[in-house]
């Protein structure tokens, strides 16, 4: 398998006349050696910006840093890359300046959901731990683009203990979600230290890592860091391949070393204007991860960070996008798409309908191809009463009752165990007119 190529080798020359391969294969001298200036991206690139073009990415520059990894511009296309989707997501544009009022600093409210520094604990299961505050590439579509270089810090362990005091002492959270910035950043024995910790807490069944060093320095994935994951099983990772044009021989490595270590791997891709809104690009993004063991996991709605905004498709290019993989595919390679609620609500999954209409006993639907049919629903079925006291009940699993299972949302409306018949949003004017005697 050819690792370095040509165009590899000319590049790390440019960088340095005596770059070896072995040099070019360690993620720490791709880290030394990224790219942090317009200059240097020409001279690394081999690109040559226009004058006028250059002093409006200076400013652009100057709010939102530019960091890019050797290895990730040794993709770019420099003959055509204005169009090019390597290089769209990692060098700066102009329209990053341009700001409207839908658009926030925090669009998910994370700072608002965190209950101590580092932590954003958003559903009941599961907690967000922001682990590393910088990457090794930074995407021009960051959600959390306002925070990133500002401060280019890697927590202490006595900044990282609060977030780990914090899951010890919540014993709901079942699921460990490692974030930031990408805790790869963070140095083989930080990560083994902190994945002990969590590890060792009774209640923490998974811990998850979101990272996208296999897109943008695959050389990360090393043995000597797949020794520290696979001590701490169940490990799951998901990654961040947005383009066919990621998916390298050296990515391709990258993931196959994470698999081989029992690592299930998942994507994560955002849904970008100019880069990959198209049906047959993600047709192709999804079939080449399945190759590689990964599942394409969230296809996401870009969302409102300030400086997105040419980014930003309306939703409908997402449900058509949805529309060309659900039945036209491999149902393991389709990724649930989702808008990320603003303001803090999690994420929502948007689909095309398949359910055209419905009665008492029948169900019609429409497939993929347009055919539509008619399910009938069963003529007896006994609906069981459930109380979460599983005692009397003829199902198998007796769990304990307990206040964690406790249903909130439309689960709760659903529910035999709890009387709310509605969801009223706060501040509702008709209930304010009722009298208090009416409330309720
Ligand atoms: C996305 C996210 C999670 C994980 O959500 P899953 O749907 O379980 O993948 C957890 N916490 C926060 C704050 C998130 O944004």
């Amino acid at each position: 398998m050819q690792i370095f190529n040509e165009k590899q080798q000319n590049l790390a020359h440019r960088i340095n006349e005596d770059t070896t391969l072995k040099n070019w294969k360690d993620w720490k001298w791709q880290l030394k050696h990224s790219v942090k200036s317009i200059d240097k991206f020409e001279l690394v690139s081999g690109i040559k910006f226009p004058a006028d073009y250059r002093k409006k990415l200076e400013e652009t520059l100057e709010i939102f840093p530019l960091s890019v990894t050797p290895y990730y511009i040794s993709l770019i296309d420099v003959d055509n890359y204005e169009n090019d989707p390597v290089f769209k997501q990692s060098f700066a544009d102009q329209r990053e300046l341009i700001t409207n009022s839908s658009e926030h600093s925090d669009p998910l409210a994370e700072d608002k959901d965190s209950p101590v520094e580092g932590i954003t604990h958003r559903y009941p299961d599961r907690v967000l731990f922001h682990v590393s505050n910088i990457c090794s590439m930074y995407c021009r579509h960051c959600t959390r683009k306002r925070k990133v270089g500002d401060v280019d810090f890697v927590p202490s362990k006595a900044q990282l203990e609060k977030g780990i005091e914090y899951i010890k002492n919540t014993p709901q959270v079942r699921d460990v979600l490692l974030s930031g910035g990408d805790p790869f950043m963070l140095s083989d024995s930080m990560l083994d230290w902190l994945l002990s910790e969590i590890s060792q807490i009774e209640h923490v069944e998974v811990i998850r890592i979101g990272t996208r060093m296999p897109v943008v320095l695959p050389y990360r994935i090393t043995d000597s860091l797949l020794e520290i994951l696979k001590k701490y099983h169940p490990i799951w990772i998901n990654t961040h391949f947005n383009h066919p044009r990621e998916v390298t021989d050296s990515a391709s490595e990258a993931l196959a070393m994470l698999a081989n270590a029992g690592i299930p791997l998942g994507n994560q891709s955002v849904l970008l204007a100019d880069v990959n809104d198209c049906p047959r690009i993600m047709k192709k993004l999804v079939h080449d991860l399945v190759k590689n063991r990964v599942r394409p996991y969230y296809l996401y709605q870009c969302d409102l960070s300030e400086g997105l905004a040419h980014f930003r498709t309306p939703v409908g290019k997402g449900i058509e996008i949805m529309e060309s993989l659900i039945g036209h595919t491999s149902g393991f390679a389709v990724p649930t798409y989702v808008i990320d609620a603003p303001g803090g609500g999690g994420k929502i999954p948007v689909m095309p309908n398949y359910i055209i209409s419905w009665s008492t006993n029948k169900v019609i639907l429409r497939n993929y191809e347009g055919v539509i049919t008619t399910y009938q629903e069963p003529d007896s079925y006994e609906a069981r009463a459930c109380d979460r006291d599983c005692k009397n009940c003829d199902l198998d699993l007796k769990m304990q009752p307990s206040k964690e299972y406790a249903a909130t949302g439309i689960e709760k409306l659903l529910s035999d165990y709890d009387d709310s018949i509605s969801l009223i949003p706060e501040g509702n004017e008709r209930y304010e007119r009722r009298s208090d005697e009416d409330n309720g």
